[in-house]
């Protein structure tokens, strides 16, 4: 090869320079590195958060490359048709990239590899995204895992491998072809005010999330197990939004939570264990893809859940005005932030599949439009787990109860307080900044009466045991 004939890495979802298999195979083809980020039908499908994050993530990352003097060249397009595009510009024979285990990346991926291979053009694709590749993980029948509990077992002392430092620098091509602009994307367009709201709840690009988790498996790991659960304490690690589009590798992780653990953390080995639920919901989706789309057990294709996502009810639950203050307060804190707290992720899911009895598709499906830390594996297994549609062996019949929760989980009501404005003489900030980040047309002000509850823990339990339990299956 040409000792400056470029090697296309293809970013897509791992958007770093530390650890990244795909950027060190593209360094040892030994020519210059040419990285590109394809705006195909894919990106643009995305939901209003999750576009604005990766264009925040592209904007971060694009920088981070000129510092190693490299850049990152942006295309919008057919993907196939960009990356000959580009190899006929720059007579690049190799394309590379960090593999994706959803169906729809994994058939766009497998066309490309098919095409340009039989252009005569080299293209490999390399693990990163996750801490083990989900065929190689089996049970000893050789199936997959569809209990966590084992699976955990099965991995937890297993050699992850050594995570790899950046690079100094980055080869770069003699000359560097034509990029779109990053405005162009449009990333923001479908948050309209918003934006501006959850930007400074975004933790953005490879640095930040260094940082981030240097700091949390200093400090707050330590006391991670008691303080996980409570939605108004920081007390996780935050770096979901950062997993989800690579900019920080899960072995950077693993071996940071490793580290605690020896260190005598003792929240540190919760924290793997919560890296190991990650991968647990890539691998069961890589086995099983109908986890992102219908129900995962099909017999719960029969349960009577209203699946207009217009009714009254789920209405009521997205704009976060269901009268039940933890509810509410989640559903609230996810629009200001595009983060909610799992706590909250996980009794909103319940609220809404079990007490309003509306399908829990509809609620992913907000959740996929809400979340800057939107990832289609952990989004659909942690509704089905909440539905009880799910592969986790969790009784149908557990219905959190939102008063109890709260009780136990804010139990001074300073979470509630953060986000509820309705009937506090001065509300904080955050609680009044809900206010500017909805849309105008849902005519909600914080000077109105809080709603009495559309349906209350007992009423909604009830009713709930009484569906499941003449349920036609
Ligand atoms: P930490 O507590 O610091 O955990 C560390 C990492 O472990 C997380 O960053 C995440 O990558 C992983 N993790 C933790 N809990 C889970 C879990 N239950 N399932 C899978 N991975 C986990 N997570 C997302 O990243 N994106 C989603 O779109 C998403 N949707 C969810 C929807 C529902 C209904 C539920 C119940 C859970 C969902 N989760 C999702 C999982 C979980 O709530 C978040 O990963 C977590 O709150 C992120 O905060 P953190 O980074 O501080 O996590």
């Amino acid at each position: 090869m040409n000792q400056n004939t470029p090697t296309i890495w293809w970013v897509r979802r791992d958007l770093r320079l530390t650890d990244n298999p795909t950027l060190n195979a593209a360094l040892d083809a030994g020519g210059s590195v040419l990285p590109v980020f394809i705006w195909d039908d894919l990106e643009e499908s995305l939901g209003a958060a999750p576009k604005w994050r990766l264009g925040e993530a592209l904007k971060a990352f694009g920088a981070a490359l000129e510092a190693k003097g490299s850049r990152l060249l942006l295309r919008r397009g057919d993907a196939l048709e960009v990356l000959r595009e580009i190899s006929a510009e720059t007579g690049a024979r190799q394309v590379f990239w960090s593999r994706l285990y959803t169906p729809d990346p994994q058939h766009r991926d497998t066309q490309i590899k098919a095409s340009l291979k039989s252009d005569g053009i080299e293209a490999a694709s390399y693990p990163g995204f996750l801490l083990f590749e989900p065929w190689t993980v089996k049970t000893k029948t050789g199936g997959f895992y569809k209990v966590y509990s084992p699976m955990w077992r099965a991995v937890r002392d297993l050699d992850v491998g050594t995570a790899t430092p950046a690079p100094k620098q980055l080869p770069a091509p003699e000359l560097w072809p034509r990029s779109a602009s990053l405005d162009s994307f449009q990333t923001a367009i479908a948050m309209n005010r918003g934006a501006e709201i959850v930007a400074p709840y975004a933790n953005i690009g490879e640095a930040a999330a260094l940082d981030r988790l240097s700091v949390f498996s200093d400090s707050a790991i330590a006391d991670y197990n008691a303080h996980r659960d409570i939605p108004s304490i920081d007390g996780t690690s935050r770096l979901s939004e950062n997993l989800a589009l690579g900019e920080i590798s899960p072995r950077t992780c693993w071996h940071a939570g490793h580290r605690a653990m020896i260190a005598g953390a003792t929240g540190a080995e919760t924290f793997l264990k919560e890296l190991v639920w990650r991968e647990f919901a890539y691998h069961l989706t890589h086995h099983t893809p109908h986890i992102l789309t219908s129900n995962w057990r099909p017999e719960w294709d029969g349960f009577s859940w209203d699946t207009d996502p217009q009714n009254p009810r789920a209405i009521a639950w997205r704009q976060g005005r269901t009268g039940v203050p933890f509810v509410d307060a989640a559903m609230r804190e996810m629009y200001v932030t595009g983060r909610m707290h799992n706590r909250g992720r996980m009794i909103v899911a319940s609220y809404l599949t079990k007490h309003l009895l509306c399908h829990w598709r509809i609620g992913q499906k907000w959740f996929e439009d809400c979340l800057i830390d939107w990832d289609p594996a952990s989004n659909a297994m942690g509704w089905q787990w909440a539905a009880g549609s799910g592969p986790d062996a969790a009784p149908y019949f557990r219905v959190f109860n939102p008063e109890t929760q709260l009780d136990k989980f804010d139990p001074k009501r300073a979470y509630v307080h953060r986000w509820i404005a309705e009937g506090q003489a001065s509300p904080p900030k955050e609680a009044l900044s809900y206010f500017d980040a909805i849309p105008r047309s849902w005519q909600l002000s914080a000077t109105d009466p809080y709603p009495n509850p559309i349906v209350s823990a007992a009423e909604g339990r009830k009713r709930a045991l009484n569906a499941y339990e003449n349920r036609s299956f």
